[in-house]
């Protein structure tokens, strides 16, 4: 028996962990494999962007802002975000009033964000290929090690107390009278619910919450490639593109990540993905267009190990489970849940302390969809 059961140990099964454990709670984590091995995991850093998100996500992304430079310290390890800023480049002329749109918007939101032209983003990245006729720039924006900071709360989650059981997969709810009474793993434990339930496991939530509540949402993989160390870092920023599907990084080692969000192919047998030719080429090709000099880069690695969840109109859904009060789930990620994670998980932590929905969680409630079952 724990007072909070959460299950999932990617960042935020582990972020809530953290917060509860920090209030004093009792908390047990169920994690299927081990922490940080789903979305939360895989080569590179995650981009802790504003740039270019749902307008209902902006202010999250400005508390994310604030949290990412000092969260290392509430946990006790080193730095491990990277405040590089974001520029969003482009390279058609019919984006450019879009990207004025943007700015406009997430400066209303609190993000100081500018349109670049050609001759300041070219000054900011030398290296960029004469096609890019601007950017929308957006400082505070940057890039942290997903691994380092989800093994980090659940680490601090540990010395505050909490109970973290890997390779433990939670296979049913015991549902009775409108709460969960306990969750069954499939080693046959029961383990009952004091309080609370999260259940965080991304991928995994469906299979969980689909006998009461069908959700719009599906599981799929990213591509992400990366390269073997360059002579040089060839940019500092953070770049994502406002008409191709590439997002680069550049690595602390020199590497860079070349992404963006091309699928590739998941076995759920083997629980693997597999990266697809025809998206590495397309990938490494777009790179090469915007910064030439990645011309001379070799591809190390090509991962799509890593399953995320998606919701039909590319926002989270975060909300109790219908008709069971002590259960709240969040899925759908859309590839975007990585930057605002820090104050994402405090908020479900206050929901649970409080029984109230923060108001900023409100736009992301499954009753957006209508008549859900
Ligand atoms: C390649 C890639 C690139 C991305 N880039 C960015 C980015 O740049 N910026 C950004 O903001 N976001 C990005 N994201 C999205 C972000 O990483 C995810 O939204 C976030 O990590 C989701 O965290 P999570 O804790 O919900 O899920 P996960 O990390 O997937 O954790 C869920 C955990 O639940 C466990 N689990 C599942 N079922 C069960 C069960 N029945 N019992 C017990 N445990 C279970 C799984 O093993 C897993 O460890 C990216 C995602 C991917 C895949």
């Amino acid at each position: 028996m724990a007072e909070y059961v959460i299950i999932g140990g990617g960042v935020y099964g582990s972020g809530v962990a953290y917060w509860l454990s920090q209030n004093g709670a009792d908390v047990r984590l169920l994690e299927a494999k081990r922490i940080g091995n789903g979305a939360s995991a895989g080569p590179g850093r995650r981009g802790t962007r504003a740039n270019g998100r749902d307008l209902r996500e902006l202010p999250l992304v400005r508390l994310a802002h604030e949290i990412w430079p000092t969260l290392h310290e509430h946990l006790e390890v080193p730095q491990f975000f990277e405040r590089t800023g974001h520029l969003l480049l482009i390279e058609r002329e019919q984006d450019i009033a879009l990207c004025e749109a943007r700015a406009l918007l997430q400066n209303q939101y609190g993000t100081e964000t500018h349109v670049l032209g050609a001759g300041q983003v070219h000054e900011m990245e030398p290296g960029l290929s004469q096609n890019i006729i601007g950017a929308l720039h957006c400082p505070l924006d940057g890039a942290s090690d997903h691994t380092a900071v989800t093994e980090a709360f659940a680490n601090a989650a540990r010395r505050a107390g909490a109970e973290i059981s890997e390779n433990t997969v939670a296979q049913r709810l015991e549902i009775n009278g409108g709460r969960v009474d306990a969750v069954v793993t499939s080693n046959g434990e029961r383990i009952e619910v004091g309080k609370r339930l999260f259940i965080l496991a991304n991928a995994g939530v469906n299979a969980l919450v689909c006998d009461r509540v069908s959700l719009p949402i599906w599981s799929r993989t990213f591509q992400v490639l990366l390269t073997k160390p360059m002579q040089s870092k060839p940019f500092k920023h953070l770049m994502g593109h406002a008409s191709r599907t590439l997002a680069l990084k550049s690595e602390p080692d020199n590497r860079i990540m070349i992404s963006g969000g091309l699928p590739g192919v998941w076995n759920a047998e083997t629980e693997r993905g597999t990266a697809l030719e025809a998206s590495i080429s397309a990938n490494l090709a777009d790179a090469i267009s915007v910064y030439p000099d990645l011309a001379a880069a070799e591809i190390e690695v090509a991962d799509a190990d890593h399953l995320e969840s998606s919701a039909i109109d590319n926002i989270p859904i975060i909300d109790r489970v219908s008709g069971v009060d002590n259960a709240l789930y969040a899925a759908g990620w859309c590839g975007h849940g990585w930057a605002i994670a820090p104050p994402l998980t405090q908020m479900l932590v206050e929901w649970a302390l409080t029984d109230t929905r923060p108001a900023l969680l409100a736009p992301f409630s499954q009753d957006r969809f209508g008549a859900v079952n």
